[in-house]
């Protein structure tokens, strides 16, 4: 029954930091090699896209021990990057494991300050770096009809929470682990993408204006609730992660992207 409530999961795009970008750590700021990856959800999208500034991406994957992303649902993410972005240097993941910060319950401020202290990878030369955190623990605001399994809060960083995803994959009335993961990865990746009219300026309109930086169409990966075209039970398969619509793609393209 519980099963129910949960029905559609949420795939948060609370853009945080367009409304509060400002840095408070005077130290960061004047450091312009980091300043570059800690403006606000979207900034970098024409990085990501083109290669006009970047010719290649380094992911830094930090994972919580024991909420390690599934291979498969990084290479899914890598194969939309390629897909999407001219990146003719590479996708490189540098993946490592940290203690739990052992807290239940995270907001997007204290996500955004562990990545602080724990981020290594910065953008470098021709290389753009992206920032990729999966923690244990929950989204502070979850509530008991929806549940946030990721949130894009900077221009590089996105965070996945692992753990929620776990909890609501593999069971048989579930999606499998590897769909659920794909799709959030991706989701979340998109609105760094500057989908949808958050750095990517829209073609056609189908800004979804009750629910964020979303797309209107409801099939689209960035619709706000895509988790609920996932196929419950479906293969483990490339073919069935929910795609971007036409309008997204025109988007994207023209942004400098393929
Ligand atoms: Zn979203
Ligand atoms: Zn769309």
């Amino acid at each position: 029954m519980l099963k129910y409530t949960f029905r559609y999961f949420l795939v948060a795009s609370f853009i945080f930091f367009v409304s509060c970008a400002k840095d408070d750590d005077s130290q960061e700021t004047n450091n312009p090699t980091k300043s570059a990856n800690r403006q606000g959800t979207g900034d970098s999208a024409n990085d990501f896209l083109s290669e006009d500034n970047f010719t290649d991406l380094v992911i830094e994957v930090v994972y919580v021990e024991g909420f390690e992303p599934s291979q498969s649902s990084l290479d899914n993410l890598v194969s939309f990057i390629n897909q999407r972005c001219y990146k003719s240097g590479g996708v490189e993941i540098n993946k490592r494991s940290i203690v739990s910060p052992n807290k239940e319950l995270f907001t997007i401020e204290e996500i955004d300050s562990i990545e602080k202290e724990i981020r290594t990878h910065y953008n470098s030369g021709s290389r753009l770096a992206l920032f990729a955190f999966f923690v244990d623990g929950e989204y502070k605001d979850n509530d008991e009809n929806s549940v946030v399994l990721g949130v894009a809060y900077r221009n590089t960083s996105f965070v996945i929470f692992e753990e929620t995803i776990q909890k609501f994959s593999n069971d048989f009335t579930e999606p499998s682990r590897v769909l659920l993961e794909s799709t959030v990865y991706r989701h979340e990746f998109s609105h760094l993408l500057g989908l949808v009219d958050l750095g990517s300026e829209m073609q056609a309109d189908h800004l979804d204006t009750e629910n964020g930086h979303h797309c209107d169409v409801e099939t689209c990966l960035m619709n706000y609730r895509v988790e609920s075209g996932i196929n419950v039970g479906g293969m483990i398969s490339e073919e069935n992660i929910p795609k971007l619509d036409s309008q997204c793609l025109a988007d994207l393209r023209a942004n400098g992207g393929r």
